[in-house]
This record gives C-alpha cells, sequence and structure tokens, in this order.
C-alpha cells in the first residue's frame, strides 16, 4: 500500500525514514533500538582514547567535556532509555578506572557516589538520567511560560484540552514527545513557584507559592477550609488581610504569607525558585535533583560528614592528576596488596620489596625501604622531611596544618612518585631511579609553587640549589653562560 501511494504520488524519498537534525524522527516503542547510536558513539569515542596514556585527571578531562556532551541534544528532546544510559555509563566508568571502554578493572567506588559533587567526596561525573530530566524540565518551562506558542497549543490540544498543564496526565499511546516532556514536568514541580501580584490564578492549596517554606504550599490542612484562591486573602486595596490569615493558617504559615511581597503588576506568574532571577536554567534543576536524591538517600556513607575534607584535596597546590591521587589514598582506592587481600582478590598481603608482611598504602608511601631512601634523598635535596604521622588518619592529617603549604605539596608529589614507580615495578617496567624521581618532585613542586606564589618565596628556592657530583655513570656538563632577557 505504501509504495502503491508512494509511485502515484512520485515520492522519491520518504523524509521520516532518517534522522532530522541527528535526532532519529520515527521513535516508536523500540525506543532502545532508536537510541543505540549514542552509546555506540560514546564508545567509539573512548576507544578512540584507548591507545593515548592519559593521566585520571586528563581522562577526567576528556569524559566530561567530550563524552558527556555526546547524548546532550537527544536528552533535550527524549527521556532516553534506562538501558541506554547504562551503557553510556558503564563505558565512561571503565575508562575513568582503568582506561578503556571494555577492559574490567577495579571500580573502586560505585558509579553513584562518582557522580556526588567533588566537595562531597565524588568525581562531579554528570548523573545521565538526572541530567535529562533536567534538559526535559526545559521543554516544559517553555509550555509554562509561553502557552500561546505553536508547540503549546498543539500539545494542549492533544493531551490536555481539558484541564491545566500540571494535571495533564499521560494517555495511552502517548508519543515519545509526550512522554519526555511530562518527564520533565516532574522536575518542575519540584522547583515551579508562583509569584504572586492579584492572586487571581494561584491555589492556595495546590500550586506552590510560598518561597522557602516547606514544599512551598502553607502545611495548614487546606480540607474544609473555605477561601480557595491567593486573592480571597487580600483586601480591597490589595494589601494581605492580616485577621484573616491569622485565623485560618497555622503561624508558621500565617508568617510566610504576610512576608511575602505582592507585586503591584496584574495576573500571578510562574518562576523558577532555585535561581534568583526565576528563570528555569538546567544546570540549577540538576543541582536540585541531585540534593533531592542525596537526601532521599538515606544510608550515611564514610566521609558524608567530612566535607571539609574533600573541599581541602581539590584545593591542593599540586598538579590534577596528584589530587585524584591523593583522593584515592584518602579512601584507600590504590591496588595495594594489604587492600587487594582484605577485598579478597590476592591470596597474601606481603611487600614484595622488602618482605614486609603487608603492604598497606602507607607502607609502599613512606615505611617501604624503598620509600625511606627516597624521602632521604628529597630531604637533602629540597630539606623537606616527613613529619611523625599517626597511623591511621594520616592521609587527611596531611590536609592539615601538620606541615606547611609548600612541604605538603613536596609530599605528596612526592608520595605520587612512589606510587608509580611502585606500579612500573609490579608491570615489570624500567621505573624511575631514587634519584631521578626525587628531582622529579622537587622541579614539579617548585615550578607549581612559583606559579601559585610568584615573587615573595621565589629566592629562597633559587637558593637552595647546590652544585652536585653526578651519579656513578653519569657525565655532567657544567656551562659558564647566562644572559638577561630584559637587556
Ligand atoms: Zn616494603
Amino acid at each position: 500500500m505504501k509504495e502503491v501511494v508512494r509511485f502515484e504520488l512520485n515520492i522519491q524519498k520518504e523524509s521520516l525514514a532518517e534522522k532530522y537534525l541527528g535526532l532519529p524522527t520515527n521513535v516508536g516503542r523500540e525506543i532502545n533500538d532508536s537510541f543505540q547510536f549514542i552509546p555506540t558513539k560514546v564508545k567509539g569515542l573512548i576507544g578512540g582514547w584507548s591507545g593515548r596514556e592519559a593521566s585520571c585527571a586528563g581522562r577526567e578531562i576528556l569524559l566530561k567535556t567530550v563524552a558527556q556532551a555526546v547524548p546532550t541534544y537527544s536528552m533535550s528532546c527524549f527521556l532516553l532509555p534506562v538501558n541506554t544510559c547504562r551503557k553510556m555509563r558503564t563505558a565512561i566508568a571503565n575508562y575513568w578506572w582503568g582506561s578503556s571502554a571494555d577492559n574490567r578493572h577495579i571500580h573502586w567506588q560505585s558509579w553513584d557516589r562518582l557522580t556526588q559533587p567533588k566537595y562531597k567526596g565524588g568525581m562531579g561525573f554528570r548523573d545521565l538520567k538526572l541530567f535529562n530530566m533536567a534538559m526535559l524540565g526545559k521543554q516544559w518551562w517553555r509550555l509554562v511560560t509561553k502557552p500561546e506558542s505553536l508547540c503549546a497549543r498543539v500539545l494542549k490540544g492533544r493531551y490536555y484540552h481539558d484541564t491545566n498543564f500540571m494535571e495533564a496526565t499521560r494517555k495511552k499511546h502517548a508519543s515519545q514527545t509526550w512522554r519526555a516532556v511530562l518527564a520533565g514536568r516532574d522536575v518542575l514541580q519540584h522547583g515551579l513557584i508562583k509569584r504572586i501580584s492579584d492572586g487571581e490564578s494561584t491555589d492556595i492549596w495546590r500550586d506552590r507559592w510560598l518561597p522557602k517554606h516547606f514544599t512551598g504550599k502553607p502545611i495548614t490542612p487546606g480540607d474544609g477550609q473555605e477561601v480557595h484562591r491567593v486573592s480571597e486573602l487580600m483586601t480591597a486595596s490589595g494589601q494581605w488581610n492580616e485577621d484573616l490569615i491569622r485565623e485560618i493558617f497555622f503561624p508558621v504559615d500565617a508568617e510566610a504569607i504576610m512576608q511575602l511581597p505582592i507585586r503591584p503588576r496584574d495576573g500571578d506568574v510562574w518562576a523558577w525558585e532555585p535561581e534568583r532571577h526565576g528563570i528555569y536554567s538546567v544546570r540549577s534543576a540538576y543541582k536540585l535533583l541531585d540534593k533531592k536524591r542525596r537526601q532521599e538517600d538515606v544510608e550515611d556513607r564514610p566521609g558524608s560528614s567530612s566535607d571539609g575534607v574533600w573541599r581541602l584535596i581539590w584545593k591542593l597546590e599540586v598538579p590534577p592528576k596528584v589530587r585524584v591521587f591523593w583522593w584515592r589514598v584518602v579512601l584507600e582506592f590504590l591496588p595495594a596488596r594489604q587492600v587487594l587481600c582484605r577485598r579478597h582478590i590476592e591470596p597474601i598481603a606481603n611487600c614484595e620489596v622488602c618482605g614486609e608482611t603487608e603492604e598497606s598504602i602507607r607502607h609502599v608511601l613512606m615505611d617501604c625501604t624503598v620509600a625511606k631512601e627516597f624521602w632521604h634523598q628529597v630531604k637533602m635535596l629540597t630539606g623537606v622531611k616527613i613529619p611523625i604521622m599517626h597511623p591511621v588518619t594520616w592521609a587527611t592529617d596531611f590536609l592539615t596544618d601538620i606541615c606547611s603549604r609548600r612541604d605538603r605539596a613536596i609530599i605528596i608529589c612526592g608520595m605520587w612518585a612512589l606510587w608509580m614507580k611502585r606500579n612500573k615495578r609490579r608491570h615489570g617496567e624500567q621505573s624511575m631511579s631514587i634519584w631521578k624521581a626525587s628531582t622529579w618532585v622537587r622541579d614539579t613542586a617548585f615550578d607549581l609553587w612559583q606559579i601559585l606564589h610568584p615573587a615573595k618565596e621565589a629566592p629562597a628556592v633559587v637558593a637552595e640549589e647546590k652544585w652536585k657530583p653526578p651519579l656513578l655513570g653519569w657525565v655532567k656538563c657544567n656551562t659558564d653562560a647566562a644572559y638577561y632577557a630584559e637587556r
């Protein structure tokens, strides 16, 4: 039949059979298939990066700026299937923990935790599902604020001609577009608020209209009350009717109502409460959803009470990859043998270098023979020495005033270098000599320090630079030349 019509009307190309502006056009029941292209694309991108050696901080940036942006456009129009989100999430998590899209590495932390903000101990990755919802909220916001637009009129005619948009329900066989818009409404319900001017169009009991007040509605029960519209709470001159309000509402509601300014404009308007300007933004909606999710998460996770610790980590004056490293040290997310043994991944926990019975993270970084030699060398080069540390809380103690900020930067960079050295050895690769590693630490930490704190402390650093004889088997070439850039 289709073919006959096509032939008779001389239609050569059926436009809805393919993608339009990068989106599938005929999204039907098989919604999973329609969006399969998104995880495939994300995996493809990650596959392309896998060959490169990127540090964890580099991978974080690639994922956040490139991979997470792939589905943005589709997410602004459709509610992506759970399956699609899961596939993307898996690819992203695999790459972050193990630098390829497929290879399984240990995922030390659940995806949920990774999507928490950095100051809460997470890595600040985007929860794709929540982000999708926040994007869809924008569609609903358009319907609310531009009811006269063609799109709003079409949707109203089709789906809620007999009611208002807040009460529209999902009909059977609703299109994916409508499902998406309804998903967006759920988001808006948490933050949409009426700004009162004449109170005519605002329902006291059902609309949100009291800012920062419980759920935005009065907590006084509305059953059996005679007033319905906010306008009924005002006097003829457009002020709050204090006596009436005190009579009807609990004091806490009454206070909130009376504090509300009445705007001298006609008609109440919808506004987006989380933003001061009252206009919807995806960013604030995402934050709102994320906050709600975390409140629902009753389980008190370790670290949830110590926001300060996380903030200090992300402020450390060291390269970004070293900050991520310290985040892993604090959470014990490093495959030291004692950690693996505790997680039943390795049968024995001993240190392969010195034979100590337990190779803990602390052992690798401070107590092992290699570490001791390394720190001795660092002390010779920089004068910095590791303070005496508590056996359990040492990793977070380093973030406090236990040593100066400059010493802390050097020590933490040093520990990163030690950890890298240890991994290379474990994988049978040639690792940096202790001498090279300690000079690297000195140079990196000093360079960064000079960039962050120009002038003042720089001369002290230069003064510590002394001539040293080369190591056995090396030839050192001293030159005697200098120039002044400004002359
Ligand atoms: Zn050891």
